[in-house]
């Protein structure tokens, strides 16, 4: 399911959803459904599951990182319109997948079911008219 997008001048820009850095600022960022993961934090997963796998297994589930306590509140702020930028994105994602579902006929009570929202508020998120 997920496929390759080029860092290209003329291609859409999209960010990394994970670090949020665009893609002219890194090598390769691969696409999923709705998300996007650039080369440098495929990288740092791997690193990440590779020591892991040299210590002790660990719990399975999420670690969380609280790499937010380290930063100062010049880089948090810095973060803010990056981060804003990824919900943005996700937000068009779920724009144009709602686009398809209406071409197919799917109706606004399905597509608000899915996102556990009222058909009404589907229609309001998604129809475009007023
Ligand atoms: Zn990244």
């Amino acid at each position: 399911m997920a496929s390759e997008t080029q860092a290209d001048a003329t291609a859409v820009q999209v960010r990394c959803s994970f670090c949020a850095k665009p893609s002219s600022e890194v090598e390769k960022v691969i696409a999923g459904p709705g998300v996007y993961i650039c080369n440098e934090c495929v990288g740092l997963c791997s690193d990440i599951l590779g020591a892991e796998r040299q210590q002790q297994p660990s719990q399975p589930g999420t670690q969380l990182p609280a790499w937010e306590e380290t930063m100062t509140d010049e880089q948090i702020l810095d973060l803010l319109p990056r981060i804003a930028a990824v919900g943005a994105q996700t937000e068009a994602s779920l724009q144009r997948l709602a686009a398809i579902l209406r071409e197919r006929r799917v109706t606004w009570a399905r597509i608000g079911a899915a996102l556990q929202i009222t058909r009404q508020s589907a229609w309001e998120r998604f129809s475009g008219e007023e």
